[in-house]
C-alpha cells in the first residue's frame, strides 16, 4: 500500500509567500491547498481535511488566532502558526489557543519542512513511520559550554560529564533543540511528559531548577534557561556570561 501524500493547507494572504510555499512544499512531495483569508481557511479545512495547517497570524476577515480557536473546537489537526518577527506575544497566544508550533517569517523551507514533519510525527493520527526530517535530528547539540550528545545520552558542561536523569535529559534536549524560542509550560509538559500527563507545571519547574543547578554558572541568575514570565522558558543561544 502506498502512503498517500501529505496535504498541507496554507492560509496566507501574501502572494509572494504563497508562490514560494507552493513550490517548496511540492518539492517535498506535499500537496498544497491555499486559503487567502481566515474564512476561506476554515472552509477549505472543512472540505478537504488537510494533514497539517500552516496558518498565518495576520489574515484578512478572520485572524489566525480566531481560525485556530475555531478549528480546535472540532479537530486536533496539527497547526503551525506563521508569525512576524517581534510578535512574541501573538505567538504565545497562538500556542495557547492550540497551535502545535510556530515559525517566524522569514523562515527557510528546510526549517518549515522539519517542523511540518515533527508535528505530523507527534500527531495522534499521524503515520508513525513518517520519514526523518531532511537534515536529520542533531545528535550533538552545542550551545556555549554545554554539549548534549543525544545519541549517547551524555551531557558535558565545560567538557566535564554531568549525569542527568531521563526527564531532565529530555527537557534539556527539547530546550536546546529550540534555542531562543519561547516554549510555554504546557507545550513543554506535553512533549516531555506526554499529552496525557496531568498538566502539572510544578513538576516542570522543579526539573528546570535541577537542570539549572547542573548547567548554569550561577543557578540563581540563569543565563541559559531563562524564565519568560507568566509563559514558560527559553534557551538562550548566547548566554550573557559567556
Ligand atoms: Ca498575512
Amino acid at each position: 500500500m502506498t502512503k498517500s501524500e501529505t496535504i498541507v493547507l496554507v492560509a496566507e494572504d501574501e502572494e509572494s509567500f504563497i508562490d514560494a510555499l507552493t513550490l517548496g512544499l511540492a518539492k517535498e512531495g506535499m500537496r498544497v491547498l491555499i486559503a487567502r483569508d481566515g474564512r476561506e481557511a476554515i472552509d477549505v479545512w472543512k472540505e478537504s481535511s488537510p494533514d497539517v495547517i500552516l496558518l498565518d497570524l495576520m489574515l484578512p476577515k478572520l485572524s489566525g488566532i480566531d481560525v485556530c480557536k475555531e478549528i480546535r473546537t472540532q479537530s486536533q489537526v496539527p497547526i503551525i502558526m506563521v508569525t512576524a518577527r517581534g510578535s512574541e506575544v501573538d505567538t504565545v497566544v497562538g500556542l495557547e489557543v492550540g497551535a502545535d508550533d510556530y515559525v517566524v517569517k522569514p523562515f527557510s523551507m528546510r526549517e518549515l519542512t522539519a517542523r511540518i514533519r515533527a508535528v505530523l510525527r507527534r500527531s495522534p493520527n499521524g503515520e508513525g513511520e513518517a520519514k526523518p526530517p531532511t537534515g536529520g535530528k542533531a545528535e550533538m547539540l552545542r550551545i556555549g559550554a554545554i554539549t548534549l550528545d543525544t545519541a549517547r545520552h551524555e551531557l558535558r558542561v565545560s567538557d566535564k560529564p554531568v549525569p542527568l536523569p531521563l526527564k531532565e535529559f529530555e527537557l534539556l534536549e527539547l530546550l536546546m533543540s529550540n534555542p531562543n524560542r519561547v516554549m510555554t509550560r504546557d507545550m513543554i509538559v506535553d512533549r516531555v511528559w506526554g499529552p496525557f500527563h496531568t498538566s502539572d507545571t510544578k513538576t516542570l519547574d522543579v526539573h528546570v531548577k535541577r537542570l539549572r543547578s547542573k548547567i548554569e554558572p550561577d543557578p540563581a541568575r540563569p543565563t541559559y534557561i531563562t524564565t519568560v514570565r507568566g509563559l514558560g522558558y527559553r534557551f538562550e543561544s548566547r548566554p550573557a556570561t559567556q
